[in-house]
């Protein structure tokens, strides 16, 4: 029987999607439940059905999963930051490795070593977790907004919605967070400073952006406005002061009818406009608009292994391409001849030079544009060499001229770092068919509770 909208059918989830939905199939249709872990048995209604799969809404559990674990956070449900709270954290890691591997061998056209007996050729290492997975996020930002009976609340947006769950204690985040959210809503409550709507275009506080450096102990709060002061500004940096580690505390104009939280301004009511931390032994001056990674115990070991995958003996030449404020560059730089950093972001490589001169590097040169322009133009005119290259795409992967230009310049050994085992099984393979080989791959969970996972994967040139 054909099932049709709000219809209730029994099934079991054996999978789960790159968002953390469940996936389980019934009749020959696949469908993606929220809610829901791998090994469930549940029950389901019909929300929205397309030609061969559709979506369902979680009804009751029928029999749980033996990774089935209880939520945190109360609102974990309805937040649209964690997708896999109710998944046991073991089952998560492995759910996320085999993800990995499967896009590796599936897409990736590597050899299936796990499930056929051969030999295999590459090794897929362990998956790097957290001891202890709640509380890595460095950078929380909040919006402000009120709730239906009127009160000034913080909190998250609904998946896929800009209605405010409210929360002042995300558990991804510092501990600090709440006390200072809610030092600034007693402020704007004293002093009648309205948060902002999204409606109406009034209002004046959009956000509260903080950060803190977790090897420093620093923290900075950042209120976005939709205005060009915070009146009583200094009133407000007196109370919040008081926090141990607070060290500085600005204002951030964004006027415009916009979903980009930022605007380009930032004031300072209190301290310097950045805050300073460590990954390893390289210093980073961030301030509310850097980019900077947001799982900082993680992305040590992150970048760790892609150093260990790069063997550099100090000689050789290094090219670190999406190299964002040059994070993977200083690191790789204190073991290196020379490296080169390209990325498209202007102020991300203003970034990327400061924190070269900072930490008193001179082997560092950054360049800016695109990966597909910089490097093939570099290559034509200059004859660049590369020992090693390194890359760091955005979700959609390596454009084929970069990868191009990589087989070109004959590295002896590429190491990609991935934030989508899809397009980097893809390119994996581009570069498999023209000499490079899968030496080893390894994941590492930078962002525990969600289905996101990052991977390094070590290629070599084959020998002639
Ligand atoms: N390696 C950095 C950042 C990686 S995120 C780190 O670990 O911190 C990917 C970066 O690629 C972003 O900074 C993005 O701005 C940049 N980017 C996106 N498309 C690009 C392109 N075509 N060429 C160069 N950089 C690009």
């Amino acid at each position: 029987m054909e099932l049709k909208k709000n219809d209730i059918f029994t099934v079991k989830i054996t999978d789960m999607s790159d968002d953390g939905s469940g996936i389980g199939k019934h009749q020959g249709f696949t469908w993606f439940i929220k809610d829901t872990v791998a090994g469930d048995t549940v029950e389901a209604s019909v929300m929205k059905m397309k030609k061969s799969y559709g979506f369902a809404r979680l009804q009751k559990i029928l029999q749980p999963s033996p990774s089935r674990t209880e939520a945190r956070c109360a609102t974990a449900r309805r937040c649209g930051g964690c997708q896999l709270q109710e998944m046991d954290y073991k089952a998560q890691l492995q759910f996320k490795e085999n993800k990995v591997y499967n896009n590796l061998c599936r897409i990736g056209g590597l050899d299936d070593f796990r499930n056929l007996s051969s030999q295999g050729t590459w090794t897929m290492e362990p998956i790097i977790g957290m001891e202890n997975p709640w509380r890595y996020r460095n950078k929380a930002q909040f919006p402000m907004g009120r709730s239906r009976d009127g009160r000034i609340i913080a909190g998250f947006y609904a998946g896929r919605t800009h209605d405010i769950i409210e929360n002042h204690d995300c558990l991804l985040g510092a501990e600090e967070n709440k006390a200072i959210l809610d030092i600034i809503i007693n402020f704007m409550e004293t002093y009648d400073i309205e948060p902002y709507c999204e409606r109406s275009h009034t209002g004046l506080v959009r956000h509260v952006l903080i950060r803190k450096g977790f090897s420093t102990g620093e923290i900075m709060v950042c209120l976005v406005i939709n205005g060009n002061t915070l009146p009583y500004g200094e009133m407000l940096a007196a109370e919040l002061a008081k926090i141990p580690g607070m060290t500085s505390i600005c204002c951030n104009l964004n006027k415009e009818k916009t979903n980009v939280i930022l605007g380009k301004k930032v004031y300072s009511i209190y301290g310097p406009q950045y805050i300073t931390d460590y990954i390893g032994h390289v210093k980073y001056q961030i301030s509310p608009v850097s980019f900077y990674q947001v799982n900082p115990v993680q992305t040590k070991r992150l970048y760790r292994t892609a150093l260990e995958y790069a063997g550099l003996t100090g000689n050789e030449t290094v090219w670190d391409l999406y190299c964002g404020i040059g994070t993977i560059s200083l690191f790789l730089a204190q073991h290196a001849k020379k490296v080169y950093g390209v990325e498209i972001v202007p102020q991300a490589i203003e970034d990327a030079r400061r924190n070269a001169l900072l930490n008193h590097m001179e082997n560092v040169e950054f360049f800016v544009g695109k990966a597909e322009e910089v490097l093939p133009e570099k290559y034509e005119k200059e004859q660049i060499y590369a020992d090693v290259i390194v890359v760091d795409p955005p979700r959609k992967g390596c454009d084929p001229t970069c990868l191009d230009t990589i087989v070109k310049m004959s590295p002896q050994r590429v190491v990609y770092v991935s934030c989508d085992s899809a397009t980097l099984a893809r390119d994996v393979k581009y570069l498999g068919e023209r000499g490079y080989q899968v030496e080893k791959a390894r994941c590492c969970d930078m962002f525990p509770m969600t289905g996101h996972v990052e991977t390094v994967v070590l290629m070599s040139r084959v020998k002639d």
